[in-house]
Formats: C-alpha cells, structure tokens, sequence
C-alpha cells in the first residue's frame, strides 16, 4: 500500500484489500505494522503506543499514513538493494576503480607527476592518465556511500592512492 491517494474512496480502499475486507483497530494496526516493518524502522514502546492510537482512526487516514511511510522508504525514482546486492555493485565499483588506477601504471609520464613535489590535492597523474584517476576516485565515493546506504561496514580513508 503506498498511494497517492486523490480521494478519500481510493484509500479506503487500498486499506480494505490490503486487510481482506477486515477492518477495526486491529487491522489498521497491521496496516501500519506491516508498513513500519518493510521499512525497517526501529521502534521505541512509545513509538508503538502512538502507532496503536493512530490504529483507532479511519481506514482511509491510516491508509495514508503507511502510503507515506512506504512512499519514503522508497521516493519515487529510486532503486531499492538488499544488502547482498549492494555489496556486489560496491564489489563492482572496486574493481572498476583499481582498473582506472591501473591504467597509469608503468606510464613514465604518471611516474614523473608522481616524483615532483606536489600539492596534496594534485592527482598522481600525467595529463593523459588524469581522467581515470578521476574517474576512479568517483568510483570509490560511490562505492563509500553505497556502503553507508546499505548498512556495510565502510572505512572512512579514501581509498584512490594520491
Ligand atoms: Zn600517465
């Protein structure tokens, strides 16, 4: 059940086929239950004490209330991962960005930019090689807040060799 709802018939009722017609204080509660589980939300007693008040009102209201829950969870446009996934596009980005950085390997001219004295913010890069240490430090930004997102453990250090 996520809505938008324009009219107060319409969540009324996705609330009734979301319960199979039952309808009272107990089946909004598992409305709301439901809604706060597949978001995995972490609640508190009195987290759950207001959510069983908010049970007592109609079922078009508690409707929109689990519509706005799952609608945040995931906004439109955005791409839910299950932990395992997102490890495996984080693993993905890894190798892609090692492959980038690798490509200035053995380069003489990525080998002089590295030995003269530079600023730290300088890439270690000729002006050729540049564009994949670039690229490769997006990889790993991307790799870091994926991480985040997804509740993998992250090390905070950069992980491009400057
Ligand atoms: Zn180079």
């Amino acid at each position: 059940m996520t809505g938008p709802y324009e009219t107060e018939r319409e969540a009324r009722a996705a609330a009734e086929a979301a319960t199979g017609g039952e309808h009272g204080t107990a089946a909004n509660f598992a409305i709301l239950a439901s809604a706060i589980e597949a978001a995995g939300i972490e609640m508190g007693t009195w987290d759950w004490r207001v959510v069983n008040w908010l049970a007592g009102w109609e079922r078009s209201t508690v409707a929109v209330i689990a519509g706005l829950i799952a609608r945040a969870n995931h906004p439109a446009g955005s791409i839910a991962l299950s932990p395992e996934r997102a490890e495996t596009v984080r693993l993905a980005l890894d190798d892609a960005k090692w492959g980038r950085v690798g490509k200035g390997v053995g380069c003489p001219d990525c080998d002089a930019v590295e030995e003269t004295s530079r600023a730290p913010d300088d890439l270690p890069a000729c002006e050729r090689h540049r564009p994949d240490v670039m690229r490769a430090e997006r990889y790993d930004e991307m790799g870091r807040w994926l991480a985040r997102a997804a509740g993998l453990p992250v090390d905070d250090e950069p992980e491009v060799p400057r």
